[in-house]
């Protein structure tokens, strides 16, 4: 066990949790195989908000790969055009063209390869070896890294080194468990106005839009602008500008401050409300229930679709974990193992031919219209099919 303290102050997270979550998956990445089910079962995740710096946190161990960047959402052409105009926004504010930039936790370089069209220097860092090989297969300037504590960002030749003028790091810090030593060892490797572009998931939206299944291990803190502005300042930067992209993502503009002057941690920091993660629970729960019920009564059974950490925890905390045959998804890594807790068998889309089902519970966010279309041209139109949205059940 950790101990519990928050990973920002290190004031004890003392008092109850927000909330607690039983039987959820104990990883998103790592999904068992047939010899590890003995072995896998729930976990309980306690969600605290730090009294004195108000950082929203689970207070477990991190996973095993927190270093590692497995981007395993598709790379969408909303995400190249966002990453487009951040990158065009961050050159301009902070006058960057013809300066040094580097990646920190860069998986195999989908962004990085975006950053190669404008007018900087670009190189990345990754922890996992074989991202870095397929970031180097694509030509880019990564090596294997992880920015910790005393670390000199260094490419092995020596070809490439700081300090460096600027510095990105999309996603990665929600699943740090020390988000301050990482920042300050960026921070150590920057020129002395070197700036930064961040971003994290927005707890806010969170509360506000998706269901208590969007809480994740792997994601072991949730970040607020608020709490992220003084995470950044305990490494020394300051925060130049804040900006909510894609509804769901705070990002934000650091720059080094020229004294790092230690002011401890912040006090009073306003109690989160969390009423809507909870509600949501019980009515996912119970919508669930009514499904199954329905099905039941009519000899009706069910298939999920999407192998994601979202579907894996609603398999784990409801009754559709019991009930379902099995969890359909395309990608090959996932199939012939088993949903973590509930272990549910994941197949491939092809199984159904075989093992048919006459209900489909796509739980695969941003992307239920174009798997609920290939349903009807694999499978015939006589497959019921259902959606999550945020926390309500659809038929599609
Ligand atoms: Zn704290």
């Amino acid at each position: 066990m950790r101990d519990r303290i928050c990973i920002v102050c290190g004031q004890e997270l003392d008092g109850q949790p927000l909330m607690t979550l039983d039987r959820m998956p104990a990883s998103a990445q790592d999904i068992p195989g047939m010899e590890d089910l003995a072995e896998d079962k729930g976990i309980s995740l306690n969600l605290h908000q730090c009294s004195c710096c108000g950082l929203v946190q689970f207070d477990c161990e991190p996973v095993p790969y927190y270093k590692d960047v497995i981007r395993s959402g598709g790379f969408s052409t909303t995400m190249v055009e966002l990453r487009k105009r951040q990158y065009r926004h961050f050159i301009d504010f902070c006058h960057l063209e013809g300066k040094k930039l580097i990646e920190a936790g860069c998986g195999q370089g989908e962004f990085l390869s975006v950053l190669s069209q404008f007018p900087v220097t670009s190189c990345g860092i990754e922890h996992r070896e074989s991202l870095v090989l397929l970031g180097k297969e694509k030509g880019l300037n990564v090596w294997k890294q992880f920015a910790g504590k005393g670390e000199i960002l260094t490419s092995p030749d020596g070809s490439t080194s700081g300090p460096y003028d600027g510095f990105l790091s999309f996603n990665y810090l929600e699943h740090q468990p020390d988000p301050v030593g990482m920042l300050r060892c960026i921070a150590d490797n920057l020129t002395d106005d070197g700036v930064g572009l961040i971003t994290v998931p927005s707890l806010e939206y969170i509360l506000e839009y998706d269901g208590y299944y969007e809480l994740i291990r792997d994601h072991i803190a949730y970040y607020t602008f608020d709490t992220l502005r003084f995470a950044a300042d305990q490494a020394g930067f300051e925060v130049l500008e804040e900006e909510m992209v894609n509804r769901d993502t705070l990002s934000v503009i650091v720059r080094k401050k020229k004294t790092v002057k230690e002011n401890g941690g912040r006090k009073n920091p306003e109690k989160l409300d969390v009423s809507g993660l909870l509600k949501s629970r019980v009515i996912i729960d119970e919508e669930l229930k009514r499904l199954v019920d329905e099905l039941e009564s009519e000899g009706k059974n069910l298939g999920i679709w999407g192998a994601s950490h979202q579907g894996f925890t609603l398999a784990s905390t409801t009754v559709i974990g019991d009930f379902a045959r099995y969890i359909i998804d395309s990608a090959p890594f996932k199939q012939g193992r088993f949903a973590p807790a509930s272990h549910l068998p994941i197949v491939a889309p092809d199984h159904f031919l075989t093992d048919p089902v006459d209900a489909i519970l796509i739980v695969a966010p941003g992307y239920t219209e174009e798997i609920a279309k290939s349903i009807v041209e694999k499978f015939g139109r006589n497959v019921e099919i259902l959606a999550l949205k945020s926390n309500h059940l659809e038929r599609i």
